[in-house]
């Protein structure tokens, strides 16, 4: 048995990784079974060439076992194993990847679901790990080999004994300290769920032997302890099914399972990418609001999957910040990922995906508008306001995007209309898009000033939300209509002369508008005659930009 020293180099390499590159522990069970995963899609790249060698989908599958009394967890596979040389190789040298050479050589095959490249996730063992001994029987070779390293001080390799090819990686776990839990690891439905969370769409079955209590035989109150081997991961993933095999029941489960919400979605996307860039997605819009939705604590994204491998469970930057309700998951094999593959490189890649999933989105609302009004007024309700945040933020970037997404509560429809429906039946003589603000339906119903523009026969949006006048004037006329809020001086209905009060009517009253003006003095810049009135004695108007409801907000926001 030869003792052999790390080099210099990677002594230090590994110690700083064992405590810096992973930001959480566990993803260590990630790692070991995304490399049991690649062993035996290398045999599988072989029989593809080789007509010796017959891949029996049964014969392959990956196990996890735990012996809480010697405290090791075991992970063992059925892969193509590895000669002494790769033991020396691949796991002696860190940062080399046998994978990415096995990737390299075999260029030409498509179909790659190889998961390796940077030749470091297999030393994450060290963090949960005292001791970590890999006993391998490579494919075509008699000899097995066990390595054997208690972290940086090297590692031995010596001859042992292995019934059949593959791989058996046994982790001798850490006591726990004060600061740091390891036992966790020797629980088996921490490490199920472990397995459920990132490797639930490994392609070959990852099997665990689960103990459950039964009832005993002849006995009514009696139970036994039986012990049963299970697959722990679901293995297909649903997004990489055809859509014509799946039933609107199979994404409402989906949704469940990966706990997007508490409700149903409203609506799902699936979008498998063949273009620019290769990826799947499975998307959904939601019901209902989230109950955190509009508060600092509510993070959007996406879950980020590397080849079926969970990379990221809230990936932000496929989403823009107005479609920050959509939940869901995108999975792709161009992903350019760094080292500790839990956060990825700033590219291109993500760039055309986000890109690309935000006009699904809107291509989707678009559609649910057109052919499903009812669904898309649920939507609304629920999320209706983050578009206009939307329009609203960032200088109006994104306007042209969500304008056609809006709704207001029309004057003359009684319920929500979008803008392109109210132009389409502006009567020829209507220069604006005429709105008024309140607090309510109710509240602006009563307001003298939508009197006139109503008796013109004209159409009024009420504006009910906070934020609707901001957006509106962000987005400033639609269709070459401009908007015109009821309560402005210049209605641009009173052009006809008769309608506007007469020099004879304005000087009528002169003195009393002057003492009112001066009773009234800094709350009210003028006091003028008026033929906008109908019913009411008196309304309130503004000269410049801002509506009274702007100017209250503006007033109410700290500075
Ligand atoms: P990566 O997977 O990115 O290549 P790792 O540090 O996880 O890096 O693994 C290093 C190399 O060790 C792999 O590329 C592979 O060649 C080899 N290896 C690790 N685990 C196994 C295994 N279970 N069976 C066969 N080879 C393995
Ligand atoms: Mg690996």
């Amino acid at each position: 048995m030869e003792k052999k020293e790390f080099k210099a180099e990677s002594k230090r390499m590994l110690e700083m990784m064992i405590n810096s590159i992973y930001t959480h522990k566990e993803i260590f069970l990630r790692e070991l079974i995304s490399n049991a995963s690649d062993a035996i899609d290398k045999i599988y790249y072989k029989a593809l060439s080789d007509e010796q060698l017959v891949f029996n989908k049964e014969d392959y599958y990956i196990k996890v076992s735990v012996d809480k009394a010697n405290r090791t967890l075991t992970i063992s596979d059925t892969g193509i194993g590895m000669t002494k040389e790769d033991l020396d190789n691949n796991l002696g040298i860190i940062a080399k990847s046998g994978s990415l050479a096995f990737k390299k050589e075999n260029e030409a095959k498509d179909g790659h679901n190889i998961i390796g490249q940077f030749g470091v996730g297999f030393y994450a063992a060290f963090m949960v790990a005292d001791t970590v001994t890999v006993t391998s029987k490579a494919l075509g070779s008699d000899e097995a080999f066990k390595w054997e390293s208690q972290g940086a001080d090297g590692y031995t390799i010596e001859p042992t004994e292995k019934a059949s090819i593959g791989t058996e990686i046994v982790l001798t776990i850490k006591e726990n300290t004060e600061d740091d839990q390891y036992d966790e690891y020797l629980e088996e439905y921490r490490l199920k769920s472990i397995i459920k969370k990132y490797s639930d769409f490994i392609r070959f079955p990852i099997k665990m032997d689960v103990k459950s209590q039964q009832p005993k035989e002849g006995s009514e109150d009696e139970f036994v302890e039986v012990t049963e081997e299970q697959t722990v991961n679901s293995m297909v993933p649903i997004w990489r099914k055809n859509k014509s095999e799946l039933t609107p029941e199979d994404y409402n489960n989906f949704y469940m399972e990966k706990r997007y919400g508490f409700d149903k979605p409203l609506k799902h996307i699936h979008i498998s990418a063949d273009g620019a860039v290769v990826y799947n997605a499975i998307l959904f819009i939601p019901e209902n609001t989230p109950y955190d939705y509009y508060t600092k604590e509510y993070e959007k994204g996406l879950e980020l999957y590397s080849n079926g491998v969970l990379i990221m469970d809230k990936c932000s930057d496929l989403l823009p910040d107005y479609f920050s309700f959509v939940k869901g998951m995108v999975d792709s094999e161009d992903l350019s990922l760094n080292i500790s593959r839990e956060m990825l490189q700033h590219d291109r890649q993500l760039t055309l995906i986000a890109k690309n999933i935000k006009n699904k989105v809107k291509g989707q609302l678009q559609s649910l508008l057109k052919d499903e009004r009812e669904k898309y007024e649920q939507f609304y309700k629920s999320f209706g306001r983050q578009l206009k945040f939307g329009v609203y933020s960032d200088y109006g970037v994104n306007k042209e995007t969500l304008q056609d997404l809006l709704m207001f509560y029309s004057s003359k429809e009684k319920k929500l209309v979008t803008l392109d429906e109210y132009v389409s039946r502006m009567p020829e003589d209507q220069k604006y898009i005429y709105y008024a603000s309140g607090e309510s339906i109710e509240r602006i119903e009563k307001l003298p000033q939508t009197e006139m523009v109503l008796d013109k026969g004209f159409e009024i949006l009420y504006f009910t939300d906070d934020i609707d006048e901001f957006a509106i004037n962000i987005i400033m006329n639609y269709k070459e209509k401009e908007f015109k809020s009821v309560s402005s001086g210049d209605l641009g209905i009173e052009a006809d002369e008769k309608d506007k009060p007469t020099e004879a009517e304005e000087n009528e009253n002169k003195d009393l508008f002057e003492s009112m003006k001066s009773i009234l003095s800094g709350k009210v810049t003028n006091v003028k005659a008026s033929k906008r009135l109908k019913t009411h004695p008196v309304c309130l108007s503004t000269e410049g930009e801002l509506s009274i409801e702007m100017e209250k907000i503006l007033k109410a926001m700290p500075n």
